[in-house]
Protein backbone atom coordinates (compact mmCIF):
# COMPACT_ATOMS: atom_id res chain seq x y z
CA UNK A 1 0.00 0.00 0.00
CA UNK A 2 1.26 3.59 -1.21
CA UNK A 3 1.57 5.58 1.93
CA UNK A 4 -0.25 8.22 0.01
CA UNK A 5 -3.33 6.38 -0.19
CA UNK A 6 -3.84 6.26 3.43
CA UNK A 7 -2.99 9.82 3.39
CA UNK A 8 0.56 11.18 4.70
CA UNK A 9 -0.69 12.59 8.05
CA UNK A 10 -2.00 9.51 8.84
CA UNK A 11 0.91 7.71 7.95
CA UNK A 12 3.11 10.04 9.71
CA UNK A 13 1.41 9.81 12.60
CA UNK A 14 1.39 5.89 12.96
CA UNK A 15 5.06 6.64 12.68
CA UNK A 16 4.96 8.40 15.24
CA UNK A 17 3.41 6.19 17.28
CA UNK A 18 5.16 3.13 16.63
CA UNK A 19 8.07 5.33 17.88
CA UNK A 20 6.49 6.40 21.17
CA UNK A 21 6.42 2.37 21.39
CA UNK A 22 9.86 1.99 20.59
CA UNK A 23 9.28 0.00 17.27
CA UNK A 24 11.58 1.66 15.61
CA UNK A 25 11.61 -0.79 12.30
CA UNK A 26 7.84 0.00 11.56
CA UNK A 27 8.63 3.66 12.46
CA UNK A 28 11.32 3.91 9.90
CA UNK A 29 9.50 2.00 7.35
CA UNK A 30 6.85 4.21 7.36
CA UNK A 31 8.72 7.53 7.50
CA UNK A 32 11.19 6.25 5.46
CA UNK A 33 8.50 5.94 2.74
CA UNK A 34 7.39 9.28 3.27
CA UNK A 35 10.90 10.89 3.49
CA UNK A 36 11.72 9.18 -0.56
CA UNK A 37 8.16 10.06 -1.48
CA UNK A 38 8.59 13.97 -0.52
CA UNK A 39 12.00 13.90 -2.41
CA UNK A 40 10.14 12.48 -5.25
CA UNK A 41 7.92 15.94 -5.30
CA UNK A 42 5.45 14.24 -3.89
CA UNK A 43 4.55 15.51 -0.46
CA UNK A 44 5.57 19.39 0.74
CA UNK A 45 8.75 20.73 2.32
CA UNK A 46 6.99 20.30 6.19
CA UNK A 47 6.13 17.03 5.53
CA UNK A 48 9.48 16.08 4.25
CA UNK A 49 10.72 17.79 7.32
CA UNK A 50 8.33 15.53 9.81
CA UNK A 51 9.50 12.41 7.98
CA UNK A 52 13.35 13.30 8.29
CA UNK A 53 12.34 14.03 12.08
CA UNK A 54 11.01 10.71 12.82
CA UNK A 55 13.63 8.92 10.63
CA UNK A 56 16.32 10.77 12.83
CA UNK A 57 14.75 9.53 15.91
CA UNK A 58 14.11 5.60 14.52
CA UNK A 59 17.59 5.14 13.21
CA UNK A 60 18.65 7.08 16.89
CA UNK A 61 16.87 4.12 18.43
CA UNK A 62 18.80 1.50 16.54
CA UNK A 63 22.36 2.67 17.46
CA UNK A 64 22.46 4.14 13.69
CA UNK A 65 24.51 7.16 14.81
CA UNK A 66 25.20 8.63 11.28
CA UNK A 67 22.02 7.83 9.84
CA UNK A 68 20.28 9.56 12.52
CA UNK A 69 22.58 12.61 12.70
CA UNK A 70 22.25 13.16 8.58
CA UNK A 71 18.45 13.11 8.37
CA UNK A 72 18.64 15.04 12.38
CA UNK A 73 20.95 18.12 10.48
CA UNK A 74 18.87 17.94 7.06
CA UNK A 75 15.02 18.00 9.32
CA UNK A 76 16.76 21.29 11.24
CA UNK A 77 17.50 22.55 8.03
CA UNK A 78 13.93 22.10 6.31
CA UNK A 79 12.30 23.52 9.95
CA UNK A 80 14.50 26.64 9.85
CA UNK A 81 13.67 27.64 6.37
CA UNK A 82 9.99 26.85 7.02
CA UNK A 83 10.29 29.12 9.98
CA UNK A 84 9.37 26.14 12.17
CA UNK A 85 10.87 26.44 15.92
CA UNK A 86 8.56 23.45 17.62
CA UNK A 87 10.03 20.85 14.51
CA UNK A 88 13.20 22.15 15.04
CA UNK A 89 13.41 21.81 18.84
CA UNK A 90 12.34 18.04 18.31
CA UNK A 91 15.49 17.28 15.20
CA UNK A 92 17.52 19.08 17.46
CA UNK A 93 17.23 16.77 20.66
CA UNK A 94 17.40 13.92 18.32
CA UNK A 95 21.08 14.91 16.99
CA UNK A 96 21.82 15.73 20.68
CA UNK A 97 20.72 12.05 21.47
CA UNK A 98 23.11 11.06 18.96
CA UNK A 99 25.78 13.30 20.48
CA UNK A 100 25.59 11.86 23.47
CA UNK A 101 25.79 7.96 22.60
CA UNK A 102 28.86 8.77 20.31
CA UNK A 103 30.73 10.46 23.60
CA UNK A 104 30.63 13.91 22.14
CA UNK A 105 28.72 15.06 25.67
CA UNK A 106 29.86 19.10 25.71
CA UNK A 107 28.76 19.44 22.04
CA UNK A 108 25.28 17.50 23.40
CA UNK A 109 24.47 19.71 25.88
CA UNK A 110 24.79 22.44 23.66
CA UNK A 111 22.90 21.04 21.19
CA UNK A 112 19.88 19.88 23.73
CA UNK A 113 20.16 23.82 24.72
CA UNK A 114 19.79 25.06 21.61
CA UNK A 115 16.95 22.71 21.13
CA UNK A 116 14.98 23.86 24.41
CA UNK A 117 15.84 27.73 23.57
CA UNK A 118 14.35 26.86 19.75
CA UNK A 119 11.29 24.59 22.03
CA UNK A 120 10.68 27.55 23.73
CA UNK A 121 10.59 30.56 21.31
CA UNK A 122 7.92 28.58 19.64
CA UNK A 123 6.08 27.95 22.81
CA UNK A 124 5.32 24.62 22.08
CA UNK A 125 4.36 22.60 24.77
CA UNK A 126 5.42 18.94 23.17
CA UNK A 127 8.79 20.34 22.02
CA UNK A 128 9.47 21.82 25.26
CA UNK A 129 8.79 18.50 26.99
CA UNK A 130 10.89 16.95 24.55
CA UNK A 131 14.15 19.74 24.90
CA UNK A 132 14.00 18.65 29.11
CA UNK A 133 13.54 15.11 28.70
CA UNK A 134 16.71 15.05 26.05
CA UNK A 135 18.57 17.41 28.10
CA UNK A 136 18.23 14.99 31.51
CA UNK A 137 19.11 11.95 29.32
CA UNK A 138 22.30 14.03 28.26
CA UNK A 139 22.90 14.86 32.24
CA UNK A 140 22.35 11.20 33.01
CA UNK A 141 25.20 10.52 30.28
CA UNK A 142 28.02 13.17 31.42
CA UNK A 143 27.06 12.09 34.99
CA UNK A 144 25.62 16.10 35.72
CA UNK A 145 23.17 14.56 38.11
CA UNK A 146 21.84 17.72 39.87
CA UNK A 147 21.52 19.65 36.27
CA UNK A 148 19.63 16.22 35.34
CA UNK A 149 16.93 16.54 38.05
CA UNK A 150 16.26 19.97 37.37
CA UNK A 151 15.78 19.72 34.02
CA UNK A 152 13.15 16.45 34.82
CA UNK A 153 11.79 18.50 37.25
CA UNK A 154 10.65 21.36 34.96
CA UNK A 155 10.05 19.31 31.86
CA UNK A 156 7.48 17.09 34.89
CA UNK A 157 5.15 20.52 35.09
CA UNK A 158 4.58 20.66 31.72
CA UNK A 159 3.67 16.78 30.82
CA UNK A 160 1.74 16.64 34.12
CA UNK A 161 -0.51 19.30 33.86
CA UNK A 162 -1.41 17.97 30.12
CA UNK A 163 -1.59 14.32 31.61
CA UNK A 164 0.97 13.20 29.13
CA UNK A 165 1.80 9.98 30.87
CA UNK A 166 4.15 8.54 28.25
CA UNK A 167 6.50 12.02 28.94
CA UNK A 168 5.93 11.94 32.53
CA UNK A 169 7.11 8.31 32.46
CA UNK A 170 10.37 8.85 30.59
CA UNK A 171 10.90 12.03 32.89
CA UNK A 172 10.09 9.89 36.21
CA UNK A 173 12.62 7.17 34.88
CA UNK A 174 15.39 9.48 33.70
CA UNK A 175 14.87 11.57 37.19
CA UNK A 176 15.05 8.28 38.91
CA UNK A 177 18.44 7.86 37.62
CA UNK A 178 19.66 11.25 38.18
CA UNK A 179 19.01 11.14 42.13
CA UNK A 180 20.50 7.44 41.84
CA UNK A 181 23.76 8.92 40.20
CA UNK A 182 23.66 11.76 43.02
CA UNK A 183 23.36 8.97 45.71
CA UNK A 184 26.66 7.12 44.66
CA UNK A 185 28.25 10.40 44.51
CA UNK A 186 27.66 11.66 48.35
CA UNK A 187 28.31 7.73 49.12
CA UNK A 188 31.86 7.91 47.17
CA UNK A 189 32.40 11.58 49.45
CA UNK A 190 31.54 9.79 52.77
CA UNK A 191 28.13 11.21 52.78
CA UNK A 192 26.08 8.29 53.76
CA UNK A 193 22.73 10.30 55.11
CA UNK A 194 22.43 11.95 51.62
CA UNK A 195 23.06 9.00 49.92
CA UNK A 196 20.32 7.38 51.34
CA UNK A 197 18.25 10.34 51.19
CA UNK A 198 18.67 10.43 47.42
CA UNK A 199 18.15 6.77 47.14
CA UNK A 200 14.91 7.16 48.64
CA UNK A 201 14.20 9.69 46.29
CA UNK A 202 14.92 7.61 43.49
CA UNK A 203 12.39 4.37 44.56
CA UNK A 204 9.71 6.92 44.83
CA UNK A 205 10.29 7.98 41.37
CA UNK A 206 11.02 4.83 40.10
CA UNK A 207 7.60 3.36 41.86
CA UNK A 208 6.01 6.12 40.47
CA UNK A 209 7.37 5.45 36.74
CA UNK A 210 6.27 1.78 36.94
CA UNK A 211 3.10 1.95 38.51
CA UNK A 212 2.00 4.80 34.97
CA UNK A 213 3.36 2.30 32.65
CA UNK A 214 1.75 -0.37 34.14
CA UNK A 215 -1.49 1.70 34.01
CA UNK A 216 -0.75 2.33 30.39
CA UNK A 217 0.74 -1.27 29.44
CA UNK A 218 3.89 0.39 28.56
CA UNK A 219 6.24 -2.58 29.43
CA UNK A 220 9.25 -1.15 28.25
CA UNK A 221 8.93 2.01 31.16
CA UNK A 222 7.99 -0.78 33.57
CA UNK A 223 10.97 -2.55 32.65
CA UNK A 224 13.14 0.61 33.20
CA UNK A 225 11.45 1.49 36.14
CA UNK A 226 11.41 -1.64 37.67
CA UNK A 227 15.27 -2.49 36.79
CA UNK A 228 15.87 1.46 38.57
CA UNK A 229 13.90 0.61 41.61
CA UNK A 230 15.96 -2.95 41.95
CA UNK A 231 18.94 -0.92 41.90
CA UNK A 232 17.87 2.26 44.28
CA UNK A 233 16.60 -0.15 46.62
CA UNK A 234 19.91 -2.59 46.58
CA UNK A 235 21.87 0.13 46.45
CA UNK A 236 20.30 1.49 49.97
CA UNK A 237 21.39 -2.20 51.44
CA UNK A 238 18.40 -3.78 51.19
CA UNK A 239 19.42 -6.00 48.45
CA UNK A 240 16.76 -8.91 49.46
CA UNK A 241 13.52 -6.38 48.78
CA UNK A 242 15.04 -5.49 45.62
CA UNK A 243 15.42 -8.98 44.26
CA UNK A 244 11.59 -9.45 45.33
CA UNK A 245 10.72 -6.48 43.56
CA UNK A 246 12.73 -7.51 40.51
CA UNK A 247 10.96 -10.87 40.69
CA UNK A 248 7.98 -9.38 40.52
CA UNK A 249 8.69 -8.39 36.41
CA UNK A 250 7.85 -11.52 34.79
CA UNK A 251 10.66 -11.42 31.88
CA UNK A 252 8.61 -12.75 28.44
CA UNK A 253 11.08 -13.19 25.48
CA UNK A 254 8.43 -12.64 23.42
CA UNK A 255 7.35 -9.21 24.34
CA UNK A 256 9.73 -7.77 25.72
CA UNK A 257 13.11 -6.81 23.98
CA UNK A 258 16.14 -8.20 24.28
CA UNK A 259 17.54 -5.26 25.51
CA UNK A 260 15.37 -5.13 28.20
CA UNK A 261 15.76 -9.00 29.14
CA UNK A 262 19.60 -8.60 29.28
CA UNK A 263 19.76 -5.51 31.34
CA UNK A 264 17.26 -7.15 34.06
CA UNK A 265 18.84 -10.20 34.39
CA UNK A 266 22.19 -8.17 34.88
CA UNK A 267 20.77 -6.62 37.75
CA UNK A 268 18.75 -9.77 39.29
CA UNK A 269 23.18 -11.06 38.86
CA UNK A 270 24.58 -7.60 40.89
CA UNK A 271 22.12 -8.35 43.38
CA UNK A 272 23.15 -12.24 43.29
CA UNK A 273 26.38 -11.19 44.25
CA UNK A 274 25.62 -9.03 46.82
CA UNK A 275 23.58 -11.63 48.57
CA UNK A 276 26.74 -13.84 48.33
CA UNK A 277 24.37 -16.33 46.40
CA UNK A 278 27.14 -16.90 43.58
CA UNK A 279 25.89 -19.81 42.28
CA UNK A 280 23.02 -18.27 40.73
CA UNK A 281 24.51 -14.96 39.64
CA UNK A 282 26.83 -17.05 37.48
CA UNK A 283 23.83 -18.68 36.32
CA UNK A 284 21.82 -15.23 35.34
CA UNK A 285 25.16 -13.53 33.78
CA UNK A 286 25.66 -16.06 31.45
CA UNK A 287 21.88 -16.34 30.36
CA UNK A 288 22.34 -12.76 30.11
CA UNK A 289 25.77 -13.31 27.92
CA UNK A 290 23.59 -15.91 25.53
CA UNK A 291 20.74 -12.93 25.18
CA UNK A 292 22.96 -10.16 24.61
CA UNK A 293 22.45 -8.21 21.26
CA UNK A 294 24.98 -5.16 21.54
CA UNK A 295 28.28 -5.70 22.44
CA UNK A 296 28.36 -3.12 25.13
CA UNK A 297 25.78 -5.14 26.97
CA UNK A 298 27.86 -8.34 26.60
CA UNK A 299 31.03 -6.44 27.93
CA UNK A 300 29.25 -5.42 30.75
CA UNK A 301 27.96 -8.65 31.91
CA UNK A 302 31.32 -10.60 31.21
CA UNK A 303 32.96 -8.29 33.49
CA UNK A 304 30.12 -8.71 36.11
CA UNK A 305 30.82 -12.48 35.84
CA UNK A 306 34.51 -12.45 36.17
CA UNK A 307 33.90 -11.18 39.52
CA UNK A 308 31.49 -13.85 40.07
CA UNK A 309 33.36 -16.60 39.44
CA UNK A 310 36.29 -14.93 41.50
CA UNK A 311 34.50 -14.90 44.95
CA UNK A 312 32.84 -18.39 43.40
CA UNK A 313 36.46 -19.28 43.83
CA UNK A 314 36.56 -20.50 39.98
CA UNK A 315 39.80 -18.32 39.53
CA UNK A 316 40.48 -20.24 35.74
CA UNK A 317 37.10 -18.97 34.94
CA UNK A 318 37.08 -15.72 36.37
CA UNK A 319 40.34 -14.87 34.17
CA UNK A 320 38.75 -16.13 31.02
CA UNK A 321 35.53 -13.64 31.30
CA UNK A 322 38.04 -11.48 31.97
CA UNK A 323 40.34 -11.49 29.40
CA UNK A 324 36.99 -11.50 26.90
CA UNK A 325 35.85 -8.14 28.82
CA UNK A 326 39.39 -6.53 27.61
CA UNK A 327 38.95 -7.76 24.40
CA UNK A 328 35.63 -6.28 23.75
CA UNK A 329 36.64 -3.09 25.85
CA UNK A 330 39.51 -2.60 23.40
CA UNK A 331 37.18 -3.50 20.48
CA UNK A 332 34.53 -1.04 21.47
CA UNK A 333 36.85 1.78 22.40
CA UNK A 334 37.93 1.47 18.24
CA UNK A 335 34.84 1.14 17.22
CA UNK A 336 33.18 4.12 19.47
CA UNK A 337 36.23 6.56 18.10
CA UNK A 338 35.14 5.31 14.26
CA UNK A 339 31.22 6.42 15.25
CA UNK A 340 32.36 9.41 16.97
CA UNK A 341 34.55 10.02 13.15
CA UNK A 342 31.31 8.85 11.02
CA UNK A 343 29.46 11.09 13.19
CA UNK A 344 31.83 14.22 12.60
CA UNK A 345 31.87 13.47 8.96
CA UNK A 346 27.87 14.16 8.66
CA UNK A 347 28.44 16.77 10.28
CA UNK A 348 31.39 18.55 8.35
CA UNK A 349 29.69 17.46 5.29
CA UNK A 350 25.90 19.00 6.21
CA UNK A 351 27.80 22.43 7.29
CA UNK A 352 29.91 22.45 4.01
CA UNK A 353 26.91 22.22 2.00
CA UNK A 354 24.96 24.57 3.99
CA UNK A 355 27.25 27.53 3.61
CA UNK A 356 28.13 26.27 -0.34
CA UNK A 357 24.29 26.08 -0.80
CA UNK A 358 24.64 30.14 0.53
CA UNK A 359 27.34 30.99 -1.15
CA UNK A 360 27.44 32.36 -5.01
CA UNK A 361 30.52 30.60 -6.64
CA UNK A 362 31.31 32.63 -9.21
CA UNK A 363 31.99 35.84 -7.24
CA UNK A 364 32.62 34.29 -3.27
CA UNK A 365 29.95 36.29 -2.27
CA UNK A 366 26.56 35.33 -0.07
CA UNK A 367 24.00 34.42 -2.93
CA UNK A 368 19.80 35.39 -3.21
CA UNK A 369 19.10 33.30 -0.53
CA UNK A 370 21.19 34.09 1.96
CA UNK A 371 20.52 37.49 1.43
CA UNK A 372 16.76 36.36 1.95
CA UNK A 373 17.65 34.91 5.47
CA UNK A 374 19.50 38.36 6.42
CA UNK A 375 16.36 40.51 5.80
CA UNK A 376 13.96 38.15 7.18
CA UNK A 377 15.25 39.68 10.14
CA UNK A 378 13.47 43.74 10.35
CA UNK A 379 15.76 46.00 11.31
CA UNK A 380 14.45 49.48 10.87
CA UNK A 381 18.42 51.27 11.16
CA UNK A 382 19.18 49.15 7.83
CA UNK A 383 19.70 50.71 4.26
CA UNK A 384 20.01 48.33 1.48
CA UNK A 385 21.75 49.15 -2.62
CA UNK A 386 20.57 47.46 -5.41
CA UNK A 387 23.59 47.28 -7.53
CA UNK A 388 22.87 46.58 -11.52
CA UNK A 389 26.09 46.41 -14.38
CA UNK A 390 25.57 49.35 -16.68
CA UNK A 391 25.36 47.66 -20.56
CA UNK A 392 26.29 44.25 -19.59
CA UNK A 393 24.86 42.50 -22.47
CA UNK A 394 27.62 44.78 -24.47
CA UNK A 395 30.30 43.28 -22.31
CA UNK A 396 29.27 39.83 -23.25
CA UNK A 397 28.77 40.80 -26.81
CA UNK A 398 31.62 42.63 -27.30
CA UNK A 399 34.24 40.55 -25.12
CA UNK A 400 33.01 37.54 -24.26
CA UNK A 401 30.78 36.14 -21.93
CA UNK A 402 34.77 34.70 -19.82
CA UNK A 403 35.58 38.81 -19.74
CA UNK A 404 31.95 39.25 -18.49
CA UNK A 405 32.55 36.60 -15.84
CA UNK A 406 35.64 38.26 -15.01
CA UNK A 407 33.93 41.80 -14.68
CA UNK A 408 31.23 39.95 -12.11
CA UNK A 409 34.07 38.61 -10.08
CA UNK A 410 36.29 41.67 -9.63
CA UNK A 411 32.54 43.71 -9.08
CA UNK A 412 32.55 40.99 -6.06
CA UNK A 413 35.66 42.24 -5.02
CA UNK A 414 35.31 45.94 -5.04
CA UNK A 415 31.97 45.81 -3.27
CA UNK A 416 33.64 43.84 -0.96
CA UNK A 417 36.23 46.00 -0.36
CA UNK A 418 33.76 48.67 0.10
CA UNK A 419 31.72 47.43 2.58
CA UNK A 420 32.19 47.93 6.43
CA UNK A 421 32.71 44.53 8.48
CA UNK A 422 28.98 45.19 9.69
CA UNK A 423 28.01 45.05 5.66
CA UNK A 424 26.79 42.31 3.43
CA UNK A 425 27.39 42.57 0.14
CA UNK A 426 25.59 39.80 -2.03
CA UNK A 427 24.71 38.77 -5.55
CA UNK A 428 21.64 39.08 -6.22
CA UNK A 429 21.43 37.21 -8.97
CA UNK A 430 23.24 37.40 -12.69
CA UNK A 431 24.63 41.23 -13.21
CA UNK A 432 22.76 42.75 -10.21
CA UNK A 433 24.64 42.83 -6.44
CA UNK A 434 22.55 44.21 -3.53
CA UNK A 435 24.62 45.15 -0.35
CA UNK A 436 23.00 45.55 2.46
CA UNK A 437 23.95 48.71 5.27
CA UNK A 438 23.08 48.00 9.05
CA UNK A 439 22.66 50.94 11.64
CA UNK A 440 23.07 53.18 8.40
CA UNK A 441 21.53 56.75 8.00
CA UNK A 442 19.55 57.61 4.94
CA UNK A 443 22.74 59.84 3.73
CA UNK A 444 25.17 57.85 5.13
CA UNK A 445 23.47 55.18 2.30
CA UNK A 446 23.64 57.67 -0.47
CA UNK A 447 27.11 58.33 0.36
CA UNK A 448 28.16 54.92 0.43
CA UNK A 449 26.53 53.74 -3.24
CA UNK A 450 28.10 57.73 -4.50
CA UNK A 451 31.39 56.29 -3.29
CA UNK A 452 30.81 52.42 -4.65
CA UNK A 453 29.77 53.87 -8.08
CA UNK A 454 32.79 55.98 -8.30
CA UNK A 455 35.26 52.94 -7.13
CA UNK A 456 33.70 50.73 -10.15
CA UNK A 457 34.00 53.78 -12.42
CA UNK A 458 37.53 54.27 -12.08
CA UNK A 459 38.77 50.90 -11.65
CA UNK A 460 41.47 49.69 -13.95
CA UNK A 461 39.53 47.55 -15.93
CA UNK A 462 41.87 47.29 -18.84
CA UNK A 463 43.75 45.04 -16.74
CA UNK A 464 40.49 42.68 -17.31
CA UNK A 465 40.64 43.63 -21.24
CA UNK A 466 42.12 46.14 -23.52
CA UNK A 467 39.18 48.50 -23.92
CA UNK A 468 37.07 47.79 -21.20
CA UNK A 469 34.91 50.07 -18.91
CA UNK A 470 32.20 49.60 -16.54
CA UNK A 471 29.87 51.57 -15.06
CA UNK A 472 27.44 50.64 -11.97
CA UNK A 473 23.67 51.89 -11.91
CA UNK A 474 22.61 52.19 -8.04
CA UNK A 475 19.25 52.04 -6.24
CA UNK A 476 19.29 52.98 -2.57
CA UNK A 477 16.12 52.09 -0.28
CA UNK A 478 16.02 52.92 3.49
CA UNK A 479 14.26 51.02 5.91
CA UNK A 480 12.67 53.78 8.07
CA UNK A 481 10.48 54.81 5.00
CA UNK A 482 8.23 51.82 4.29
CA UNK A 483 6.91 49.06 6.60
CA UNK A 484 8.42 45.79 5.47
CA UNK A 485 11.01 43.65 3.29
CA UNK A 486 9.23 43.25 0.34
CA UNK A 487 8.42 47.29 0.34
CA UNK A 488 12.53 47.79 0.37
CA UNK A 489 13.29 45.83 -1.76
CA UNK A 490 10.54 47.07 -4.25
CA UNK A 491 12.17 50.82 -3.64
CA UNK A 492 15.39 49.94 -4.17
CA UNK A 493 14.22 48.52 -7.47
CA UNK A 494 12.36 51.49 -8.69
CA UNK A 495 15.12 53.62 -7.78
CA UNK A 496 17.28 51.34 -9.85
CA UNK A 497 15.17 52.20 -12.67
CA UNK A 498 15.29 55.48 -12.14
CA UNK A 499 19.11 55.48 -12.10
CA UNK A 500 18.87 53.47 -15.59
CA UNK A 501 16.64 55.68 -16.53
CA UNK A 502 18.08 59.26 -16.20
CA UNK A 503 21.34 58.16 -17.80
CA UNK A 504 23.22 55.12 -15.93
CA UNK A 505 26.46 55.14 -13.90
CA UNK A 506 24.38 57.15 -11.59
CA UNK A 507 22.79 56.62 -7.84
CA UNK A 508 18.84 57.34 -7.31
CA UNK A 509 17.06 57.70 -3.97
CA UNK A 510 13.89 58.87 -4.08
P1 LIG B 1 21.22 47.69 -18.42
O1 LIG B 1 22.20 48.80 -18.42
O2 LIG B 1 19.86 48.16 -18.77
O3 LIG B 1 21.25 46.93 -17.15
O4 LIG B 1 21.67 46.71 -19.58
P2 LIG B 1 22.19 45.22 -19.46
O5 LIG B 1 22.72 44.78 -20.75
O6 LIG B 1 23.15 45.14 -18.32
O7 LIG B 1 20.88 44.49 -19.02
P3 LIG B 1 20.23 43.13 -19.42
O8 LIG B 1 19.42 42.75 -18.20
O9 LIG B 1 19.53 43.22 -20.71
O10 LIG B 1 21.41 42.09 -19.54
C1 LIG B 1 22.03 41.49 -18.48
C2 LIG B 1 23.03 40.49 -19.01
O11 LIG B 1 23.82 39.93 -18.00
C3 LIG B 1 22.40 39.35 -19.75
C4 LIG B 1 23.14 38.16 -19.28
O12 LIG B 1 23.63 37.38 -20.34
C5 LIG B 1 24.27 38.69 -18.48
N1 LIG B 1 24.62 37.83 -17.38
C6 LIG B 1 23.84 37.43 -16.35
N2 LIG B 1 24.53 36.59 -15.54
C7 LIG B 1 25.78 36.44 -16.07
C8 LIG B 1 26.94 35.70 -15.69
O13 LIG B 1 26.96 34.99 -14.68
N3 LIG B 1 28.04 35.79 -16.47
C9 LIG B 1 28.04 36.59 -17.59
N4 LIG B 1 29.16 36.66 -18.32
N5 LIG B 1 26.95 37.27 -17.97
C10 LIG B 1 25.83 37.22 -17.23
MG1 LIG C 1 19.94 43.56 -14.88
MG1 LIG D 1 22.49 45.57 -16.34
Amino acid sequence: MAVVEIGVSEALDHAQERLDWFDTSTALAVAGRVVEEARAGVHPEPVLARALTIVAWAHRGQDEHPESMKAALEAIEIWQRIGDQAGEAIARCAAARVLVAVGQGDEAIAEADLALVTADGAGDRAARIKARTTLGAVCVHIAQYELCVEHCLRGLDLARGHADDLAVGALLDTMACGHIGLAEHARAAGDEETAQAELKRGSELSSEAMMMARKNGHRRYEAVAVANLGEAVALAGRPDEALELMETFYLDPVRDSRAVVTHHLDSRGCIYLELGRYDEAIAVFSEAIELAEGETAAMITHDHLAHAYEKAGDLRQALDHFKQWRGLFERIASEAAQRNASVAAVRFETAQLRRESRHDSLTGLPNRRALDELLAVWAGDRAVLLVDVDRFKQVNDTFSHLVGDEVLRRLGMLLGIACRASDTAARYGGEEFAVVLDQMEADGAMDAAERLRAAVETYDWGTVADGLAITISVGVAHAAKVPDVPALIALADRNLYCAKKSGRNRVCMH
